[in-house]
């Protein structure tokens, strides 16, 4: 499939909406900003491509429900900040690591095979829930929860959108 040019007035933009919202919930940008722009590229390619901002370190298969894990910010973002001081692209860092307290390691795939991410699918969609007054909503990215008819459509920690909210309870 032929992608158009992504220009750099476009990278431009999408760096400063996604510098905001990284800051704004606590997170922070690599500072190195040319390898940053450069991720930032493969997002919007991705998401020219396939509809969505796919993970630009990873192999998206262009169908959203299966891809859905690794939707920038994937739900892989979080433990890897904590366990290596990035994500798995490095397009987010620690605190530690923008002081330059700590260095980026080699971080594993922490992905789970395609087979094993089927199999929860199938567990979670026959699981049996717990009885509540209202639906309890787990944000896949940040954990964030909340009791409400309906996942809220952006997640006021993290930003990521409504169908990355899962029921919880
Ligand atoms: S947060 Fe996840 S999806 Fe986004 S760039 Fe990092 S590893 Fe890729």
């Amino acid at each position: 499939m032929n992608v158009p040019e992504i220009t750099e007035a476009e990278i431009d933009a999408r760096y400063r909406i996604l510098d905001r919202d990284a800051e704004e919930g606590g997170y922070h940008l690599n500072p190195d900003v040319a390898f940053t722009r450069n991720l930032v590229r493969g997002l919007l390619v991705n998401e020219r491509r396939y509809g969505y901002m796919a993970c630009p370190c990873r192999i998206a298969t262009g169908n959203k429900a299966e891809d859905l894990d690794i939707i920038c910010p994937c739900d892989y973002r979080d433990p890897d900040l904590n366990e290596y001081g990035a994500c798995y692209c490095a397009l987010y860092v620690s605190g530690d690591v923008l002081a330059q307290k700590a260095p980026v390691r080699s971080i594993p795939e922490r992905r789970p095979s395609r087979a094993e991410r089927k199999k929860a699918r199938q567990e979670q969609a026959t699981g049996g829930m717990v009885q509540t007054a209202y639906p309890v909503w787990r944000c896949r990215v940040c954990g964030y929860l909340c009791a409400m008819d309906n996942p809220p459509l952006v997640c006021p920690i993290c930003k990521a959108k409504q169908e990355r909210f899962e029921r919880f309870l």
